[in-house]
């Protein structure tokens, strides 16, 4: 059967009128790429200039402006690093501020992945570490008055927590489940009904952008692997999310398993139901 032929911006599509046509947004990459090129072109011109007439030459403030600018990069940087590195080091003596989180999230992360890439430092180790960082900064959060309500809080599942052979969709409602108790997911929905918040069970990153995006949580508690909860608390920063690493007793993204009392410890933090050790 001859398919219809539609025009998008001027382009030839070839789908059928029913199905969402795919538009590849040629021109916005390539303004980019352009940007990105001249950026690195000024970058490299900048740096043979300013060493070579000299900062003075150029404005006699421009060296005192140059310095000021640097300096307060370099103590506000400098100082985030080491209060994250307190924040390891002695815990709960240490309640890094949420720009701190923010400074760890945004700026040392993408950096220490970078760097630990080359060093050929597994990146799991950067993400285990990270994961557990990121849940003393929350939980410190907490400990300095902040309390989120059941309404507000979402419980986010991967799919692979299900038993293998379950049949049921659970991913559309995870009320479906019979509660036969071969997976956690039984467990899993009564914690969820007897803290009144929300629990679902996703099929993947998306689907999880996704439900944020629906229910506009204050706080999130999310299960799943150490890369995807790294990944997961990036996206939703600066929503805080205590992340749990799941259990591989059959490796990833099969039969997974959760330890359910740490998603009630999670709850009971941030519902302020009980006081909170670092
Ligand atoms: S507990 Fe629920 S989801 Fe898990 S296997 Fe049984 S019916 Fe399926």
């Amino acid at each position: 059967m001859a398919r219809k032929r539609s025009s998008i911006k001027g382009e030839e599509w070839t789908g059928s009128e029913e199905s969402v046509p795919y538009t590849p947004y040629r021109g916005t990459f390539l303004l980019l790429l352009g940007v990105c090129a001249l950026g690195v072109v000024a970058a490299g011109f900048l740096l043979w200039y300013v060493p070579t007439k000299g900062l003075g030459n150029i404005h006699p403030a421009l060296p005192y402006v140059i310095g000021a600018i640097v300096l307060g990069v370099g103590v506000f940087i400098l100082s985030g690093a080491l209060v994250i590195a307190l924040a390891i080091v002695r815990g709960k003596d240490i309640t890094p501020s949420s720009r701190c989180r923010g400074l760890l999230v945004k700026v040392f992360l993408p950096i220490m992945v970078l760097v630990g890439g080359l060093l050929k430092i597994p990146r799991i180790k950067i993400e285990k570490a990270f994961v557990d960082l990121n849940n003393r900064m929350v939980r410190a959060m907490i400990r300095k008055g902040r309390r989120f309500s059941p309404e507000k809080i979402l419980i986010l599942m991967p799919h692979c927590i299900q038993w293998d052979d379950c049949k049921i969709k659970v991913t559309k409602d995870v009320k479906n489940c019979v509660g036969c108790g071969r997976c956690e997911i039984a467990e899993l929905v009564s914690l969820s009904e007897e803290y009144s918040v929300k629990l679902f069970v996703l099929t993947g990153g998306t689907v999880a952008r996704r439900r944020l995006y629906e229910f506009r949580p204050d706080a999130v508690v999310a299960v799943a692997c150490e890369r995807d909860l790294t990944s997961g608390v990036q996206d939703a920063y600066p929503l805080p999310v205590l992340a749990v690493v799941n259990k591989r007793p059959r490796g990833y993204c099969m039969d997974t398993g959760v330890e359910v009392q740490e998603i009630r410890r999670a709850l009971e933090d941030l519902l302020g139901g009980r006081a909170i050790a670092a």
